[in-house]
């Protein structure tokens, strides 16, 4: 069914009180050929659990909201599994789902909020892992053409938080499901001092997949505010990246900075270059940078988006000013 002037406050998790013209609930992807019989196919924008979106303003045209649910075993043999599952599950729950049968590839990415549909979406990635290294394919819905499609993992141009989704593609298809391929069996990647130290105090060397993705459950916890009680939508920036001879000149005059190589250059922590420009724990108004972590923006509650875009302007342009870096929006501000 499709709604009129639905309040999108309660489907993101930025707390902003905007309104969508039309809102539909996507439980079926058949749903779709019926949906676009009736309503024009330009002005879109598909929600999962809009945890990286800003809404700057009253959005004229129609939320399409995602909700498809299933998870399906397609496949398996003694080492591997394949699993296709819809756009609309929770991501956490699939991540819980597959640890609890002892499936490894995503573990790490437990906590991260949204949907399945959405992971593609920017290649969600933490502590080591990042999603593209399980997807197998994709299945969308073209909404120019109208049709039904699948898109292999090669087609979808990943890399680092990003993909033809989030570039060329965004809002012209909508995935419906996508299909992972997980390992049967688990190598815990200690490579991060916070997991390992933690593994450590507990006395636990070789955890099993459920210890480790507790422990990056209790290490998340601790770093990052919970959105139900302070609105955000986790890192607002990604990391930069910088060719080798930009990175040179930066290094040259701030050889404190972290930095890991990344392609044919590096990626610079933004994290670190907001907090240089002590942005850390400031406020103005209702938005603030988070006091825990710099790459969190938070509302304090009653912002607007264009609020928070101008604190997001002015943590970018003091970075520019400062270290001639220009950091770039991790969130999809619509
Ligand atoms: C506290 C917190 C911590 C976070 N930590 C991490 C982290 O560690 N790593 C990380 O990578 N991200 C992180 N995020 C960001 C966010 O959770 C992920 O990007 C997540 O995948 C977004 O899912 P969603 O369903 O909420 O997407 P939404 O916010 O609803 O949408 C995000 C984008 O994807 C598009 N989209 C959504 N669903 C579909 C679909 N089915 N088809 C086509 N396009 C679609 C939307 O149009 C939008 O452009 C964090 C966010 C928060 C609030």
């Amino acid at each position: 069914m499709i709604s009129k002037n639905i309040s999108l406050l309660k489907y993101n998790t930025m707390g902003i009180d905007v309104y969508a013209d039309y809102f539909f609930t996507l439980q079926k992807e058949q749903d779709l050929d019926l949906y676009f019989n009736e309503m024009p196919t330009n002005n879109i924008v598909i929600l999962g659990g809009g945890s990286n979106i800003l809404f700057t303003k009253n959005f004229n045209g129609c939320v399409i909201k995602n909700e498809i649910a299933g998870i399906e075993v397609i496949d398996e043999n003694n080492y591997t599994v394949k699993i296709k599952a819809g756009a609309g599950v929770n991501w956490n729950d699939f991540v819980d789902y597959s640890v609890d049968n002892n499936w490894s590839g995503i573990e790490s990415l437990i906590l991260i909020p949204g949907t399945v549909g959405a992971s593609p979406v920017q290649n969600i990635g933490a502590y080591g892992q990042e999603v593209k290294d399980t997807i197998l394919s994709l299945e969308v819905f073209d909404i120019s053409a109208l049709k039904h499609l699948t898109f292999l993992n090669a087609d979808c141009k990943f890399s680092y938080r990003n993909s033809i989704f989030k570039q060329e593609l965004k809002n012209k298809l909508i995935i419906t499901s996508v299909t992972f391929e997980l390992k049967k069996t688990f190598k815990p990647n200690l490579s991060f001092p916070s997991v390992a130290n933690v593994l450590a105090e507990k006395q636990i060397p070789n955890p099993t997949i459920r210890q480790y993705a507790d422990t990056i459950i209790e290490i998340r916890n601790k770093k990052l505010p919970d959105y139900n009680s302070l609105s955000n939508c986790g890192s607002f920036f990604t990391n930069p990246f910088l060719n080798k001879i930009d990175f040179e000149v930066f290094y040259k005059k701030n050889p404190d900075a972290p930095f890991f190589p990344y392609e044919e250059g590096y990626k610079l922590s933004a994290g670190w270059l907001i907090e240089k420009c002590e942005w850390k724990g400031k406020r103005v108004g209702n938005v603030g940078c988070y006091k825990d972590h710099s790459l969190v923006i938070v509302n304090y509650g009653g912002a607007t988006g264009e609020e928070v875009l101008h604190f997001a302007k002015m943590i970018k342009q003091s970075v520019l000013d400062r270290f001639g870096v220009l950091l770039e929006y991790e969130v999809n501000i619509i």
